[in-house]
């Protein structure tokens, strides 16, 4: 049987009207949600990727900051923008896209960004609170990945969830995040071995590892639901995920498309988040 799509343009869709109209009841209030996009380079993924959470911005009602660097910037320089958008009023998330051009210390700016306005929680404070179960600004991408099964009422309590991938920005904070909800998690990576088993015993299977076709359709366990995160160009110049679409879906129960998944899903949040982050700037009670 093929599997459901879960249609992850139109949850996020979802979301940015609701946050449209909260931000509009927030401006009658005077208050701005304001988010600083820092580009640095000229890579062109992350160039597309800055311009997507532009027009999002825009649909929302967030006023966007764009911070366009040369990949000479210096890491002081860097540094020095970064405390100017930290001690920005108008400035309530602040984003850098990675990667950075090689010479740039990302771990260091990214620890550079005010807890406050680390609207894509990759820092320390935010990352803590995580393991600690307090609010804070969850990361994006693991963040839209939840909302989404939870949007198909796919329940992680009791499910054996199995996340392939074990980065700070998405493995494992959405392990961390499927524990939350009661799964049983396992956590693979590029030395795990025999990662079909593994696989196979996974009701949710999140996989993000940026290799594409790497989960086959012999991989998914009949009914499962499988949330593929991955983001790869053939060189045919198609976008696709990590897992194979086409025999996945026909084992699957539910299965997120590439694109039209968790793309949208992450910059989705990555709105909410500021939108947060302006509330509580503004001393409002907030859900993060
Ligand atoms: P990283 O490169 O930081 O992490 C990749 C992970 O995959 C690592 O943990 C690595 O294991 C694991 N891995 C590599 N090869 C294998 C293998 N053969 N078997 C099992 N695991 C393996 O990537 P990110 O987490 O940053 O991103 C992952 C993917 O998600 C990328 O395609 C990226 O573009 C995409 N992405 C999509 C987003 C979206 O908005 N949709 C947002 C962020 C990322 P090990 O740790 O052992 O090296």
């Amino acid at each position: 049987m093929a599997a459901e799509l879960i249609d992850g343009k139109k949850v996020a869709a979802d979301i940015k009207a609701g946050l449209k109209t909260e931000i509009d009841g927030l401006k009658a209030q005077g208050i701005n949600p304001g988010l600083a996009v820092v580009l640095v380079g000229e890579d062109p993924a992350s160039k597309k990727y800055v311009a997507n959470k532009q027009k999002a911005c825009e649909a929302t009602g967030i006023t966007s900051f764009s911070h366009k660097l040369p990949a000479t910037v210096s890491q002081q320089e860097l540094i020095t923008l970064v405390d100017e958008l930290n001690n920005d009023p108008r400035v309530h998330g602040i984003l850098v896209q990675l990667p950075l051009p090689e010479g740039l210390d990302a771990k260091e700016i990214m620890n550079r960004i005010s807890p406050q306005k680390d609207v894509d929680g990759f820092g320390p404070d935010a990352l803590g609170k995580l393991m600690l179960d307090e609010p804070g600004f969850i990361s994006c991408t693991p963040h839209g990945a939840m909302k989404m099964l939870e949007a198909y009422n796919i329940d992680p309590k009791g499910k054996h969830a199995v996340v392939v991938g074990r980065s700070v920005i998405v493995g494992k904070p959405l392990a961390m995040l499927l524990l939350r909800k009661h799964a049983t998690v396992t956590i693979a990576h590029s030395r795990t071995p025999d990662l079909k088993d593994v696989c196979l015993k996974a009701d949710i299977l999140c996989v993000a590892v940026g290799k594409a076709k790497m989960i086959t359709g012999d991989m998914v366990k009949e009914g499962a639901a499988v949330v593929d995160i991955g983001i790869n160009v053939t060189p045919e110049g198609k976008l696709v995920g990590d897992v194979d679409f086409p025999a996945a879906k026909e084992r699957a129960a539910y299965i997120t498309p590439v694109p039209g998944g968790a793309g949208p899903m992450t910059i989705a949040m990555l709105m909410y988040n500021t939108v947060q982050a302006a509330k509580m700037a503004a001393g409002m009670k907030v859900e993060v």
